[in-house]
């Protein structure tokens, strides 16, 4: 379940990064719930706190993992040690087993002589000879004290192996425990690897989130938006200077991209609006004049070079009816481009274009430095601001859609 939320999260902000390169710079919105800059700068210092708190107990985890490595290490030297003694233990039974059987020998030995000696012949023999009779007893106290030793030590030799024979059992209950041991500190370990495993996610997510969060500071301070000064109107105030609508009033009759024209499919390299003709088409930009021509299909068309927010635009106005500007001249957005066209100037009504059937405004968009028309065809962007949906209209210059 916090793998599946991680992963969630870590998509979302994939896709607020994607759109902040996809989009066009004007449309970057916060993904924060930030209004301002200012509350963006602290966002992203909570952010940088989240993230050090999270490497902190990563490294928390990670030392835990470590530690519990060397609790395993410990525990296996520990094995090591009791299978040692173990060893030793048996080896002392196996020693005390060989002492008990030549002791048991012994004493065997030594009992035969005793009844030897205590038999009724020797007995005599002895009992005739005074000097020997103390010789005798001698003898005898002497075999008896033999296997009272003998004896004595039969019963240290049954204790050490009752000893050793417990050593064993305590040793093999130690090792048990050991292993018990081992297996609880790896399932630890794996627990704490599946938490580091998780702390990571959260890292890429929060590292992610921080790239996207001084990506949009940045953003926003190129754009010159004051620090308590609400984004919203801020891109609303900035993006009206960078883009401004070229008529005051329009309607979206064509959309950018592909449409299908009497049952075919063309891609539309702008957007169509929807304005009277003979309307007065202002310089959406400020920039430069490239070139300004005629053709059988656009009519008058006028390229105009623009950098807005730090990156170049072309920006195309075809179906004029007349052209007011002129190659290298510099434009504003107050500059007039041309009157608008598409109706007179179309081939169905005795004009020239063959590709507009009614009064509109071309417009087109390229993100690049220009260098040729193939060149603008291949940076063609949907021009930014406008509403997406065909039909819908726009009514001022700065109104702009997301
Ligand atoms: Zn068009």
């Amino acid at each position: 379940m916090k793998k599946l939320s991680v992963g969630i999260i870590n998509l979302l902000l994939i896709i607020s990064i994607l759109s902040l390169y996809i989009l066009e710079p004007m449309a970057v919105k916060a993904a924060s719930s930030a209004t301002t800059l200012a509350e963006l700068r602290q966002e992203l210092k909570q952010l940088q706190a989240q993230k050090q708190s999270n490497e902190k107990k990563k490294e928390m985890t990670q030392s835990q993992i470590n530690q519990k490595n060397k609790d395993i290490a410990n525990a296996q030297g520990e094995i090591k040690n009791s299978e040692a003694k173990i060893e030793e233990a048996t080896n002392n039974i196996k020693t005390s087993e060989q002492k008990i059987s030549e002791y048991e020998a012994k004493t065997e030995e030594v009992m035969a002589f005793y009844q030897l000696m205590m038999g009724e012949n020797s007995y005599l023999e002895f009992v005739t000879d005074s000097s020997s009779m103390t010789e005798l007893i001698m003898r005898i106290d002497a075999v008896e004290q033999l296997i009272k030793y003998n004896q004595d030590q039969l019963v240290t030799l049954e204790d050490l192996i009752k000893d050793n024979e417990q050593k064993q059992v305590e040793l093999k209950k130690y090792q048990n425990e050991l292993n018990q041991n081992i297996d609880n500190y790896e399932k630890k370990i794996s627990e704490l690897e599946t938490e580091k495993l998780a702390l990571s996610d959260i890292s890429v997510g929060i590292n992610e989130e921080i790239k996207l969060q001084q990506a949009q500071i940045k953003n926003f301070e190129q754009m010159g938006c004051g620090e308590n000064e609400n984004l919203d109107v801020c891109v609303a105030r900035i993006g009206s200077n960078g883009w401004l609508k070229p008529v005051p009033k329009g309607r979206i009759n064509s959309l950018f991209g592909y449409r299908n024209v009497a049952g075919q499919s063309s891609n539309h390299s702008g957007i169509d609006i929807g304005i009277n003709e003979g309307t007065e088409v202002l310089s959406s930009t400020v920039g430069t004049v490239i070139t300004t021509f005629r053709t059988n299909c656009g009519g008058n068309q006028v390229y105009v070079q623009s950098y807005v927010d730090g990156k170049p635009y072309v920006v195309l106005y075809a179906h004029l009816k007349s052209i007011s500007v002129s190659a290298g001249q510099q434009i504003n957005q107050q500059t007039r481009i041309g009157y608008s066209g598409g109706y007179s100037t179309s081939t169905l009504h005795g004009g020239y274009d063959r590709c507009t059937t009614g009064a509109h405004l071309h417009v087109s968009v390229s993100q690049t430095v220009y260098k040729s028309y193939s060149n603008f065809v291949a940076h063609l962007i949907n021009p930014p601001g406008y509403p997406k949906t065909k039909g819908a209209y726009f009514y001022s210059r700065t109104q702009w859609f997301d």
